[in-house]
């Protein structure tokens, strides 16, 4: 089987009703970027901070899979199919993917701010996080979240996919967050690249890549369709 690689960003998420975060100036979801996802944020107003998350992982409740995380999944039948998401939330696990790299981290675990490999997941059924819960060793827990400016620890892994895959897809991302905009570098140059957003990102680097203009949900199918008839 051929290897298809898939950098996901929030575009892929928007269909299913979560926001995504270039589309409204700098701004997610009202909030300063620099308050909510940073290390100095962090410092600043931990409350915010935690309630800004507690917020989205509430969000993260309320929304399903849609058509465009589905499809990655049936593709599984015809490629090894390793998803690298920029995103937060669990739609594609959801929707069944059975291969996901989370670069960013996860709304739904957790971790201590003394012990950053030990990850807890959320109880379902209080998912919230607050100030004062701690792990076992007394460490106030925060989001699993890799904020702006800290390093990206599953990027090396994602480096490794990106440079053994036969296919390669980039859905949804404005391609402006490094080093997940770099991934594409790591491909091997003349593998067929295939990219699927509303609004096209400038992309300097490649001239040969397939531009699927529109929304996920509606152009991913297609894509997979061609994927399966020429490239299988
Ligand atoms: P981004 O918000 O910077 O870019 C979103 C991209 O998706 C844009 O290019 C936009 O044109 C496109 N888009 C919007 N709706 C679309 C649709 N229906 N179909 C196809 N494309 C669509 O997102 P990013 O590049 O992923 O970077 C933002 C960062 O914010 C990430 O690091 C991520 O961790 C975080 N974030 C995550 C979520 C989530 O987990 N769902 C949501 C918002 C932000």
């Amino acid at each position: 089987m051929k290897k298809l690689v898939v950098l996901s960003g929030a575009g892929i998420s928007a269909e299913s009703g979560i926001k995504t975060f270039r589309d409204s100036d700098g701004l997610w979801e009202g909030h300063d970027i620099m308050e909510v996802a940073t290390p100095e944020g962090w410092q600043k107003n931990p409350a915010l901070v935690l309630d800004f998350y507690n917020q989205r992982r509430r969000n993260l409740y309320e929304v399903a899979p849609n058509r465009a995380h589905e499809v990655l999944v049936e593709l599984e039948k015809y490629f090894e199919v390793v998803i690298i998401t920029q995103n937060v939330d669990d739609l594609h696990e959801r929707a069944g993917a059975s291969n996901v790299l989370h670069l960013h981290g996860e709304l739904l675990k957790v971790r201590s701010e003394i012990d950053p490999n030990t990850l807890y997941e959320t109880d379902p059924n209080n998912p919230d996080l607050h100030l004062g819960d701690t792990c076992p060793k007394g460490g106030q827990l925060r989001p699993h979240i890799v904020w702006f400016g800290e390093a990206v620890p599953m990027i090396e892994a994602a480096i490794a996919h990106c440079q053994s895959a036969d296919l390669f897809v980039i859905v949804g991302t404005s391609l402006v967050v490094y080093p997940a905009a770099g991934l594409l570098e790591y491909t091997p140059p003349f593998i067929p690249c295939f990219l699927v957003d509303k609004k096209i990102p400038p992309l300097e680097s490649r001239k040969n890549i397939q531009v699927y203009e529109g929304k996920a949900g509606e152009m991913l199918p297609k894509l997979a369709e061609n994927l399966v008839k020429n490239f299988v």
